[in-house]
């Protein structure tokens, strides 16, 4: 059984609901275990949770410790182009925006990478929109293939594609998968995805399988938070990352809850989670998942960032350019504003004043 199918049997609706009836002493007595499970997850999201955010805090850290002593994992993001012939209404690359769209050439890959590569990372990811004919498989491998002897990790944030093209990517020499579902609601992924070939949920959601079955070492799942209710987002993924690991057992496994920043054109989402149930997000899935990667984005603000470093993150981007050629100083529109623009030596300046010691390579 896929999971696309196992989704639709889950029910998260009942549960969403059922959250409401949680209650205080529910809460308190999963947060005196020492282990949780994914049956724990509602208790753990739920409003009555709120008021006690400082004491998953506190176990989220002591896991996060043990699990991963003090290292932080960095990274930055490269855009290829933002030439996307699908039309999603929260993303600045939608096809609906009439603006110049931009698509490096191999001189640009190479100097763009050799930029980011002076700046010091190690670990590499590639993005691009979806553009059938001129960003395909044949592009982005070529891509990997040219950066690859420049990184210790190349990971690769692109369309969905099939067993035999992820196959390919990592003969280019990608070893990371991220692919967001966006949303796990499929009425609400149907509302966001109007045209195009991302308008298809379950091509989307079987991809991850695919990576999966292709070999990635690193699998990167999430959904972006804004589209629909959070606690329906937390309870999907969950599941879908509880399913991958269980079947796809050899890859390691990361999660990530983007939330929808500004961008060209007017989006306004209509799902808000505030800072504290982002907090208690985090929280739940590092207590639910010792040991996997959370990543936090250069999304969120320096603030908020600093904040949630000791709470379960394990890698952050940093110095994020979100247009294609952006290290080089090239005009070209974003996919979104980010919030934290520090640069790489002041995060890693921050991390070691925390106690942490900052990872440009942990992989080769
Ligand atoms: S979210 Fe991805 S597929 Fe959709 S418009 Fe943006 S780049 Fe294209």
């Amino acid at each position: 059984m896929s999971f696309f199918d196992r989704l639709s049997q889950l029910n998260i609706e009942a549960t969403c609901k059922s959250l409401e009836s949680i209650s205080e002493e529910d809460v308190l007595r999963t947060l005196q275990k020492s282990t949780f499970t994914l049956a724990d997850l509602p208790t753990l999201i739920s409003k009555a949770a709120t008021r006690h955010i400082e004491k998953m805090a506190q176990k989220a850290h002591t896991i996060t410790k043990q699990r991963f002593g003090n290292t932080m994992q960095l990274f930055i993001p490269m855009y290829l182009s933002n030439l996307c012939f699908n039309k999603c209404t929260y993303c600045g690359f939608s096809v609906e925006h009439k603006y110049p769209r931009t698509t490096l050439t191999e001189t640009e890959i190479l100097a763009e990478a050799k930029l980011i590569q002076d700046k010091g990372f190690q670990h590499l990811l590639l993005l691009t929109g979806e553009a059938q004919g001129v960003v395909d498989v044949e592009y982005i491998s070529k891509a990997v293939s040219q950066v690859k002897p420049l990184f210790a990790s190349i990971g690769i944030e692109i369309q969905p594609l099939n067993e035999a093209e992820y196959t390919q990517m990592i003969e280019a020499g990608a070893d990371s998968l991220t692919l967001y579902q966006e949303t796990y609601h499929q009425g609400a992924y149907a509302q966001y995805h109007l045209a195009g070939k991302k308008k298809n949920f379950k091509h989307r959601l079987d991809a991850a399988e695919a990576g999966g079955r292709a070999g990635f070492y690193r699998i990167n799942i999430g959904a972006l938070l804004g589209l629909y209710e959070w606690q329906y987002e937390a309870i999907a993924l969950a599941n879908h990352l509880s399913y991958m690991q269980k079947k796809y057992w050899k890859s390691k496994y990361s999660i990530s809850f983007p939330r929808i920043q500004k961008m060209i054109g007017q989006f306004n989402p209509k799902y808000i989670i505030s800072n504290s149930e982002f907090v208690q997000l985090i929280c739940a899935f590092r207590l639910i998942f010792p040991d996997i990667g959370i990543t936090l984005s250069t999304r969120e603000s320096a603030e908020l960032r600093d904040q949630l470093i000791p709470l379960g993150i394990t890698t952050m981007s940093a110095e994020s350019k979100t247009e294609p050629g952006g290290y080089s100083g090239k005009t070209a529109e974003k996919q979104f504003e980010t919030s934290d623009n520090r640069s790489l030596d002041e995060i890693k300046t921050l991390l070691i004043k925390k106690g942490y010691d900052p990872v440009l390579k942990d992989w080769h």
